[in-house]
């Protein structure tokens, strides 16, 4: 059995529709993928059907923008209640607020590289959820970057004097709050360092009291010192450790089922869902 359990599609910055990624991840040789979209389950009707007619299995998942203390995490969750509430009105909330936030980084960063929000919109004509790579795409189509990368490097990074935050969940509420929605919580990329500060074990240790379920460990954007200690902080909480690509289509270099879940693993998390 091979399971990835974090893909991007269109509804958020995924460069391919919810049906495209299922149809790779059938293509990759893979027999479970979850999609993941940013903040929305806009994708999952349309990637269901798609797995259906394929014949792999879908996990309906989400990756929820969060912060604590200043610092931006992502929290993975799998089927959660679509219809819950509370989850809904969060979701919505951030949403909104990442339209007022790239407009506002736009504003920015057009001072010094010619772009409009007509631009970023143009770029995602499909997307529930807006972000940065958005931003990126508008650079590259008009000749300022090559690739999403280098948009980051030079003008988007969390770093960037053009960067803006966004409203996000406190992530111990959010983490209580998709597990009321019947959902099983992963924290993703815990370590991914280079992209900007990341918790200390503490915070993992108040996560999983919250509920938290798992952790990703095997993951392109972690370093050899840091899967060792999240392989560490996994076994130590009892957290289920997950191995994922974060698929993004063309939009980053990661491929479909570069890295793994065990069907151990996995069959761990389906039986956190009951
Ligand atoms: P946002 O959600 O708007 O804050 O943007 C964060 C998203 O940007 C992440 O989910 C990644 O998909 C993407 N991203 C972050 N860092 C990079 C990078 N260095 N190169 C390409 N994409 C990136
Ligand atoms: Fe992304
Ligand atoms: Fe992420
Ligand atoms: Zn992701």
């Amino acid at each position: 059995m091979r399971i990835d359990l974090h893909a991007h599609s269109t509804v958020s910055d995924g460069t391919e529709p919810p049906a495209v990624v299922v149809e790779q991840a059938a293509a990759a040789g893979l027999d479970v993928v979850a999609l993941t979209d940013h903040d929305s389950v806009e994708g999952w009707a349309e990637a269901s059907a798609a797995a259906t007619r394929v014949g792999i299995e879908l996990v309906p998942g989400i990756e929820v923008s969060c912060r604590h203390h200043g610092i931006s995490i992502h929290m993975l969750a799998y089927w959660p209640d679509p219809h819950d509430d509370a989850l809904v009105g969060t979701l919505a909330k951030t949403r909104d607020a990442r339209v007022a936030r790239a407009q506002a980084m736009v504003a920015r960063i057009g001072v010094d590289y010619p772009v409009t929000w007509d631009d970023v919109l143009a770029e995602s004509p499909d997307a529930a959820t807006v972000g940065r790579p958005h931003i990126a795409d508008a650079l590259i189509t008009r000749g300022h970057f090559a690739r999403r990368e280098d948009a980051f490097e030079l003008v988007l990074s969390n770093h960037s004097p053009y960067y803006v935050p966004h409203y996000a969940p406190e992530v111990v509420e959010a983490v209580v709050a998709l597990r009321h929605a019947g959902g099983v919580p992963v924290f993703a990329h815990p370590g991914a360092d280079a992209r900007g500060r990341v918790v200390p074990d503490a915070v993992i240790e108040q996560l999983a009291d919250a509920g938290l379920v798992g952790i990703e460990v095997e993951h392109r954007d972690h370093s050899p010192a840091q899967r060792e200690r999240l392989s560490g902080i996994a076994a130590r909480l009892g957290l289920v450790p997950t191995g994922s690509s974060d698929y993004h289509g063309a939009g980053k270099p990661n491929r479909l089922g570069e890295n793994l879940t065990s069907p151990e693993n996995y069959a761990a998390l389906q039986a956190a869902r009951a």
